[in-house]
C-alpha cells in the first residue's frame, strides 16, 4: 500500500454503506480512500434483502446484473400466521418488482454481497486495518489518527463507520445506543434436513406470533441451495458483554415450538444459530458538522424488521455522492445541507417504521419505499 499523507474524501467504514460510497464518489471522479478497522471481511451467516430501490444504485455501480445472479428472487414477500399458517398479507415482488418499481427485489447472502462491493472497488483506495481512533477538525482540512500510528489529512470525511460510530461521537458527544428490548437469532439451515421435511419453502416468508414475535425466512441463493432465517424476539435485557452469542437449536424449540409444520421444520433443521441484540437510537439532530458527516448506522440506526437498514446506508451514499457531484467539494457545507435535506424525512420514516415492526404484516402498497430512484430523486 502507498503511504497517503492527504487525501481528499475519507470514508471510514468499508460496510455495506461505506464501500457503496466510496464505489460511487470513486466514479464520480473524486479523490477517495476508504479506510476500514477490519484486517479483512469473512462470510459471517446471515442473509439480506435488497430492495429495487437500491439495485437501481447497484445498477450505476455495475453489480446489479452479478448480485442478481447471486441472489435469490422471491415472487413475494408472504406474512403468515405462525401457527395456523394462514396467509396474512402477499406482496407481490419478482416480475411485478422489475416492471413496477423498477430492478428487481433479491435476497441474498450479506458475505456475498459485501465480497462484491469490496471487490468492486481499486485495491488501493481500500485500507484495512485502519482503526480511527481520533478525529480533529482543523482550518482547512481534518486530521486523522488510526490505531495502527497512521496520520492522514482529509479535506472532508464521511462517517459510514455503523451504529458505535466515532465520527457521531465527534459530532454529538459519546452516547451507547440503547438497547432495543429485542434480539434475533439468526441461522442458515441444514438443507438436506429441509429437503428430508419434503415441504415446499416460499423464498420469502416472515412467520408472526403474538407480541409481533416472529421468524422471517429467506432464500439466499438464485438456485435455492441456501436457506437463511433471522428472528424477532421481545427480551428485557442482553445480559452479555458480546456483539453476539451462540443460541441453539433448544432455544428455539423453547421459543417457537409447536407451531405451523414449516416453523417446526425449519426448527428441526436449525445446527449452528447466533443471536443478537437489536440497538437503536433517535433520529439525531445533527447530520454533519463542518467537514465532516454521517451516514448510514452511523446516522440512522434501526431495528432490521424492514429489512431497508443497509438500504437506506446504500441511498444516502448515492445522494450524498450526488450533492456532493452538484457542488463541488469546495462547497461541502452546501452539499451536505442538501443530503440531509433529501435524507432526512425518508431516512426517519423507514427508522420508524421498521422500528414498529409492521410492515408488510399486512396488505398494504410498498411503492414508496421499492420504487424511489435515489439516482434520480429530486434533491432537497
Ligand atoms: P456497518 O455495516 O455496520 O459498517 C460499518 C463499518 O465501519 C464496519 O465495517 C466497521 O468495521 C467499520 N468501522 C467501525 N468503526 C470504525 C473505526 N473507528 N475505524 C474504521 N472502521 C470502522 N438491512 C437491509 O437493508 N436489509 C436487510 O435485510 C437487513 N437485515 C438485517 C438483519 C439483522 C439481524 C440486522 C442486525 C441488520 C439488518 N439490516 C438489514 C441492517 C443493516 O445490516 C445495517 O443497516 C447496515 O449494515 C448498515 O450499514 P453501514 O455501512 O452504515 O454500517
Amino acid at each position: 500500500m502507498t503511504t497517503i499523507d492527504t487525501v481528499d474524501i475519507a470514508v471510514i467504514g468499508a460496510g455495506l454503506g461505506g464501500a457503496a460510497a466510496a464505489a460511487l464518489l470513486i466514479d464520480a471522479g473524486f479523490d477517495v480512500h476508504c479506510f476500514e478497522q477490519a484486517p479483512e471481511f469473512t462470510r459471517l451467516g446471515a442473509g439480506i434483502h435488497i430492495g429495487p430501490n437500491v439495485m437501481k444504485i447497484f445498477r450505476k455501480i455495475g453489480l446489479e446484473d452479478r448480485l442478481a445472479d447471486i441472489g435469490a428472487h422471491p415472487d413475494f414477500w408472504f406474512s403468515r400466521d405462525g401457527t395456523t399458517g394462514e396467509y396474512l398479507s402477499r406482496i407481490p415482488l419478482g416480475d411485478h418488482a422489475k416492471k413496477e418499481y423498477g430492478a428487481p427485489y433479491i435476497t441474498i447472502h450479506r458475505g456475498d454481497l459485501h465480497a462484491e462491493q469490496i471487490d468492486a472497488l481499486p485495491k488501493n483506495r481500500v485500507h484495512f486495518d485502519h482503526r480511527l481512533t481520533e478525529i480533529e477538525e482543523r482550518d482547512n482540512d481534518v486530521l486523522m489518527t488510526f490505531a495502527n500510528g497512521r496520520q492522514i489529512a482529509a479535506r472532508i470525511v464521511i462517517g459510514a463507520d455503523g451504529i458505535n460510530s466515532l465520527l457521531r461521537e465527534k459530532l454529538l458527544g459519546k452516547e451507547r445506543p440503547r438497547y432495543s428490548g429485542w434480539i434475533g437469532h439468526r441461522a442458515l439451515v441444514n438443507m438436506d434436513k429441509l429437503r428430508a421435511s419434503g415441504l415446499e419453502f416460499e423464498t420469502c416468508v416472515k412467520w408472526w406470533w403474538e407480541q409481533s414475535r416472529h421468524v422471517m425466512a429467506y432464500a439466499t441463493k438464485r438456485d435455492g441451495s441456501e436457506y437463511y432465517y433471522v428472528t424477532g424476539v421481545p427480551v428485557d435485557n442482553w445480559p452479555h458483554e458480546e456483539g453476539f452469542v451462540d443460541s441453539s437449536r433448544e432455544e428455539m424449540e423453547a421459543i417457537f415450538g409447536g407451531g405451523h409444520p414449516m416453523v417446526q421444520a425449519l426448527i428441526d433443521a436449525t445446527e449452528t444459530v447466533t443471536k443478537w441484540p437489536f440497538w437503536n437510537r433517535d433520529p439525531l439532530n445533527l447530520w454533519s458538522r463542518g467537514r465532516m458527516c454521517l451516514l448510514g448506522d452511523a446516522c440512522h440506526p434501526m431495528r432490521p424488521h424492514m429489512a431497508q437498514g443497509a438500504c437506506m446506508a446504500i441511498e444516502d451514499a448515492a445522494v450524498l455522492t450526488r450533492c456532493l457531484t452538484e457542488t463541488g467539494i469546495g462547497d461541502y457545507a452546501n452539499a451536505f445541507d442538501i443530503y440531509e435535506n433529501t435524507r432526512r424525512d425518508r431516512a426517519t420514516k423507514v427508522q420508524t417504521i421498521s422500528n414498529a415492526n409492521t410492515w408488510l404484516k399486512e396488505p398494504e402498497d410498498p411503492a414508496w419505499v421499492y420504487a424511489y430512484d435515489p439516482m434520480t430523486a429530486t434533491l432537497g
